[in-house]
């Protein structure tokens, strides 16, 4: 049974060596590893020794023909070292003695056992992961260190057919062959997911692009006229970034962009959409804002100018690090108004919004007015009631400080 179980481990993880390849090309993650579905049939199944084997085996493998050279030798013993501790806690839960066979027994207990292994071996590995990341991270977040809910639903779906192959092999090692197609389906189901995500993300900043973020906001506002409070939206346009590139070059300019987006995200909740239109310049829906939907998000735009304001983004160079700071960004704002609008209006009255800030000196927020003239899509100088643009602030920088 061990030799079986390696036999079809090292032929899915082949036959998953193509989808892999498409999939590494759109998200940077190691392999996505349904190798569970052998190693936790070991663990219900074969003395624990054997069980150790086989999954010590199946990982070499998939370390072999897929992680290297990406995966250092430390971590792929790391990695192995916690299946075999997994497969281990599943055993001893399972009761597997060291003759091994002992769980499926085709009845209300053996199911019972099984679901109870299951659980055993996803704690068990989930906690040396967790541990591993938050002794290895300075700041741990608590959401890497638990892992993607979608990411632990699919660990539960690998060991569930990890269980139904127990079962078969079992009865038959034959009837194994029936879980290849349903492994591969999920492994490609996984790609699916992949590319879906790359679609919608916009490469240099992680933030949804332009076409995601529309569909997503008009989304958000059908959600939001039928329950939740009036959305809000700003669109924000960074001062002088051709500054930015001209004195420190385009990479230290996309270092900055990446930097602005990390500032969107920690200032706005999770449900709030976050996007980037192009350039230097980024967009964000607020749903359900409170009574005083203007007065919230004029707070919340404000909070980004002065975070921006005060960044100071590193750069790794060959010279030594870099500091870029002195950065500022415009920032034009709209609120649903009572009467509704489409997603069209609002943006075209937060984007005018953006203009009179720009026109105002930069660096600054403004509230857009749906009344608001369309001279204010002029260029500021041509704008009756606005000043001149200021000149380009000095961008500061200290090379290897
Ligand atoms: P303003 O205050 O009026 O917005 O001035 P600005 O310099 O920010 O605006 P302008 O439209 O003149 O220049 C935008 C610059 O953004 C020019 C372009 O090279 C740069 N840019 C656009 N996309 C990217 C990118 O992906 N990476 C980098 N590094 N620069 C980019
Ligand atoms: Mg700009
Ligand atoms: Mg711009």
């Amino acid at each position: 049974m061990g030799a079986t179980l390696c036999l079809f481990g090292m032929v899915h993880s082949e036959i998953a060596l193509r989808v892999e390849r498409v999939r590494r090309r759109v998200n940077e993650t190691l392999h996505v590893d349904l190798s569970s579905v052998w190693t936790f049939a070991g663990a219900v199944l074969l003395p624990p020794a054997l069980a150790a084997c086989v999954a010590a085996i199946v990982f070499t493998h998939l370390w072999w023909r897929s992680w290297r050279p990406r995966v250092p030798v430390y971590r792929h013993v790391f990695s192995t070292a916690t299946i075999v501790l997994s497969c281990l806690a599943a055993a001893a839960i399972a009761g597997v003695n060291r003759d091994g066979g002992a769980v499926f027994r085709g009845n209300g207990s053996g199911v019972v056992l099984l679901v109870v292994a299951i659980l055993a071996y996803t704690t068990v590995n989930s906690a040396l992961v967790a541990g591993a990341i938050a002794v290895s991270s300075p700041q741990p977040d608590i959401g890497k260190v638990l892992g993607r809910w979608d990411d632990n639903l699919l660990e539960f779906a690998t060991l569930s057919l990890g269980a139904i192959t127990a079962i078969a092999l079992a009865i038959n090692p034959l009837l194994v062959a029936f879980v290849l197609p349903p492994l591969l389906v999920l492994h490609r189901a996984v790609l699916v997911k992949h590319l879906e995500e790359a679609a919608n993300t916009d490469g240099k900043t992680g933030l949804l692009n332009a076409a995601a973020w529309h569909v997503q906001a008009e989304r958000a506002l059908q959600r939001s006229k039928r329950r939740d409070g009036p959305p809000g939206v700003l669109v924000l346009d960074l001062d002088h970034f051709k500054a930015v590139n001209d004195t420190h070059g385009h990479l230290a300019g996309d270092h900055v962009l990446s930097a602005v987006a990390g500032v969107l995200r920690d200032e706005v909740r999770e449900r709030d959409l976050v996007g980037r239109f192009g350039g230097e310049e980024f967009v964000v829906m607020l749903a359900g804002l409170g009574g005083r939907a203007p007065v919230e998000l004029e707070t919340v735009a404000e909070r980004i100018r002065r975070r921006v304001a005060d960044l100071r983004v590193e750069i790794p160079t060959p010279d030594g690090p870099l500091t870029v700071r002195g950065l500022s960004v415009s920032v034009g704002c709209a609120v649903m108004p009572e009467s509704g609008a489409e997603l069209r209006d609002l943006l075209e009255v937060a984007d005018r919004a953006l203009y009179v800030a720009k026109g105002a000196g930069r660096n600054a927020v403004r509230m857009g007015n749906p009344a608001s003239p369309r001279s204010a899509l002029l260029p500021a100088h041509l704008r009756p009631d606005e000043p001149a643009p200021a000149e380009p602030p000095s961008l500061h920088s200290n090379a290897g400080d």
